[in-house]
């Protein structure tokens, strides 16, 4: 274990004082958030509230202005060489509302690829392991058909099971369900929740507010850049405190 892995930190994600601008638009405004290991974190607010541009901060997909993340005690944001911020990376699973599977590569290969390219991981290992994981989100019998062959909701395991193959301990998700259709949700969720009750850590941005109900330890509910209420689910759904909050439920019903 590096000294980067410390265990004594009980907080997996550390956002402190962070903001973001595009151009002269604030689109996070001094965001401070903390994520434990093992927890489950679903972000929800409206449209254009900065969700998916704080996720994606987390991995680096987005450059910030000021403030610090950390991630197992290290800076994501500090300056650092290309292949120690693509190590970083691949520590952090991502799953997007667009799957981004390969098209041209079979299942199994979409999702034993990172392993063998980034980590040296033996290719007969790495397969097996893919294998595994298809098993694991219930597609072990699509393994050798390719991605336009599935359906949405299949793509999207998949593409979960590709983010697991480099066993990171913290899962991001971005609106994994979005762009499915509605009879599909329900498989993607579930593999979600099968993770989450394995202890992975998790911040999930979606508007599935049963899933938040069901499986979130805490809430965070962001509105114009700003995280303006966390919550467990009890008391998010039941007695929401911050008035937008309270409108942004109303308006789900
Ligand atoms: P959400 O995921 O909550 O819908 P986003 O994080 O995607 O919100 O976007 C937050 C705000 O930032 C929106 O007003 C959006 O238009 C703006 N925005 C997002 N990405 C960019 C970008 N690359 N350049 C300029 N503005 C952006
Ligand atoms: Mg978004």
């Amino acid at each position: 274990m590096t000294p980067s892995e410390s265990p004594q930190d009980t907080y997996a994600i550390r956002i402190s004082k962070v903001s973001k601008k595009y151009g002269d638009y604030p689109v996070l405004k001094d965001i401070n958030a903390q994520v434990a290991r093992g927890e489950v974190v679903v972000i929800c607010g409206p449209s254009g509230s900065g969700k998916s541009t704080l996720i994606r901060t987390i991995n680096r997909l987005e450059e910030i202005n000021s403030g610090s993340i950390s991630f197992d005690g290290q800076n994501i944001h500090a300056p650092m060489k290309t292949r120690e911020l693509n190590h970083l990376r691949s520590r952090i699973g991502f799953v997007f509302q667009s799957f981004n599977l390969f098209p041209h590569l079979s299942v199994v290969d979409n999702v034993s690829m990172s392993p063998v390219r980034v980590k040296g991981v033996a290719r007969d290992v790495a397969h097996d392991q893919a294998l595994r994981l298809l098993d694991r989100v219930g597609l072990a019998d699509k393994a050798n058909a390719f991605p336009g062959q599935l359906s949405g909701g299949q793509q999207q395991r998949v593409a979960i099971a590709r983010a697991l193959a480099m066993e990171p301990p913290v899962m991001l998700f971005d609106e994994p369900t979005s762009a499915l259709d509605p009879e599909m949700v329900g498989e993607v969720l579930a593999v979600m929740k099968s993770l989450a009750a394995d202890g992975m850590t998790m911040l999930c941005v979606t508007h599935e507010m049963g899933f938040a109900r069901d499986v979130a330890d805490r809430i965070w509910f962001i509105d114009a850049g700003q995280i303006i209420e966390t919550a467990t689910p009890e008391e998010f759904f039941t007695s929401p405190r911050h008035p937008r909050a309270q409108r942004f439920l109303a308006d789900l019903r």
